[in-house]
């Protein structure tokens, strides 16, 4: 740090500052974790300053054999960890990986059947016109997501992202009974829309997902399907989810991040079947840009240590604590969303205390307990108060947490919670932001919170 130090301060001052954040609060942001030593000293080194773009041996810039060596490891580790055909290590994030993926499959499905029309028809390269038409068909295919409020993520077709821009989308909701995901109504919905990439996978559902039945949905529409497992491959990996229930048997095309329950380095993966590995070793330069080098080394190192015996134990006491966390909220009177979980994330209707998603947040936070708000199905309060707030427990797992620490902390989080009143505007409206919370319990929940 002292180096850092030398040249400017005030980023040596936020990084210290960092990591007491991380050490004295209690991280419960689902997405987070503590990547180990081994991972966060693969990452900072020289392999940062190489351009490395092209794949394993097919570089478009020399001496990049070092950089050949760990992009190699990761890819290995990664189709020998999850037990797919093909594995590309470079994307530089889950959106980057999803962005490969999109354009494998738009390649795949409509660019390359395209191209052998031009060429049935003996016309070598593309006229203007078969070039028009191509960029219209490109332009005129169908995604179907889970949608945002069940818990899907923007980049699975939502307008704020590019792949809403790219496909016309639909998507799949919840049963607003049970908060389960209707797979009766998926068919429905995806016999109706005819979509050309059916997307699994999600950011705040709090239940395992049957990827067997939702491929062979996709079967019957003649779609593409891609699960995108960012936030539960540490799960996928720790051979917590098998069966009907690990993706990657299923999908054609798998995406994922590697900084989540996986605990690796910041970045992506993609995953898949023989027949899209070439589309998707075209990422860079189709939508990445070179290689992150010092990152592949990091994934490597994460994903080898994913595939020791220990990671499975890890991944099961993520869930187990999940579990825990869960019911000691149940007990003290909360409303989760599906009334549980069976994964790593709890998702809290805070309406239940009378509060706006934003409001339990900062609440939480004044007590040192970080989370983050989200929206609950049919949110009457939109995307940006919200009435719910995620939580989960890979990251605390990490620190060794176990049972009898997450029913202390549901005892903190309902304290806090059911202790804070909604705020009013300065004209006597009720406010979706400000709260009222006596300090003298923040604080003391704050030092319980450091204790643990
Ligand atoms: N996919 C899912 C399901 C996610 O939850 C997220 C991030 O929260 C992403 C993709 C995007 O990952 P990144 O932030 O690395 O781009």
């Amino acid at each position: 740090l002292e180096v850092v130090r030398a040249v400017e301060p005030r980023v040596a001052d936020a990084i210290a500052a960092e990591l007491t954040d991380q050490r004295e609060s209690l991280k419960l942001i689902a997405s987070e974790n503590y990547a180990s030593p081994a991972v966060l000293l693969a990452m900072g080194n020289w392999f940062s300053d190489k351009y490395a773009e092209g794949t394993v041996g097919r570089r478009f810039y020399a001496g990049c054999q070092n950089v050949d060596t760990v992009e190699a490891l990761a890819a290995e580790h990664a189709r020998e960890l999850f037990g797919a055909a093909h594995a590309y290590a470079q994307p530089h994030s889950g959106i980057d990986a999803n962005l490969v993926a999109f354009w494998a499959i738009l390649a795949d499905r409509v660019e390359a059947p395209a191209l052998k029309r031009a060429q049935a028809r003996q016309v070598n390269d593309l006229t203007e016109e078969d070039w028009f038409a191509l960029r219209r068909e490109l332009g005129n295919q169908r995604m179907l997501g889970m949608s945002l409020d069940a818990g899907g993520h923007l980049t699975h077709g939502f307008r704020p992202n590019i792949s809403g821009k790219m496909f016309d989308q639909r998507s799949y909701g919840t049963d607003p009974a049970t908060g389960l995901i209707d797979y009766a109504e998926l068919r429905r919905v995806a016999k109706e829309f005819k979509p050309l990439v059916l997307v699994g996978g999600y950011s705040a559902y709090p239940r395992k997902v049957n990827f067997r039945i939702m491929r062979e949905i996709a079967d019957e529409v003649g779609a593409t399907f891609m699960v995108d497992m960012a936030h539960f491959a540490g799960l996928v990996a720790g051979k917590v989810f098998t069966g009907d229930f690990d993706p990657v048997p299923h999908a054609h095309i798998v995406t994922t991040t590697t900084h989540k329950s996986l605990r690796g380095p910041r970045g992506g993966l993609v995953l898949c079947q023989p027949e899209l590995a070439d589309q998707v070793d075209r990422g860079c330069p189709m939508v990445l840009g070179g290689p992150l080098p010092h990152v592949m080394a990091a994934k490597a190192v994460a994903l080898a240590e994913a595939r020791r015996p220990d990671f499975a134990d890890y991944a099961q006491r993520i869930v187990t604590n999940a579990h825990a966390l869960a019911e000691g909220l149940l007990r003290r009177g909360a409303t989760l969303v599906t009334g549980g979980t069976e994964n790593h994330l709890v998702l809290i209707d805070v309406h239940g205390y009378g509060l706006t998603g934003r409001q339990a947040e900062q609440a939480l936070l004044d007590s040192g307990i970080v989370t983050n708000r989200n929206a609950v199905p049919q949110d009457p309060n939109g995307a940006w108060y919200t009435s719910g707030i995620r939580i989960g427990t890979p990251a605390l797992t990490t620190r060794g947490l176990g049972t009898a620490q997450m029913d202390e902390i549901a005892e903190l989080m309902h304290t806090v919670l059911s202790q804070t009143r909604p705020g009013a505007n300065p004209d006597g409206t009720p406010s979706k932001a400000k709260y009222v919370l006596d300090p003298a319990l923040a604080e003391r929940v704050s030092k319980q919170a450091t204790e643990l």
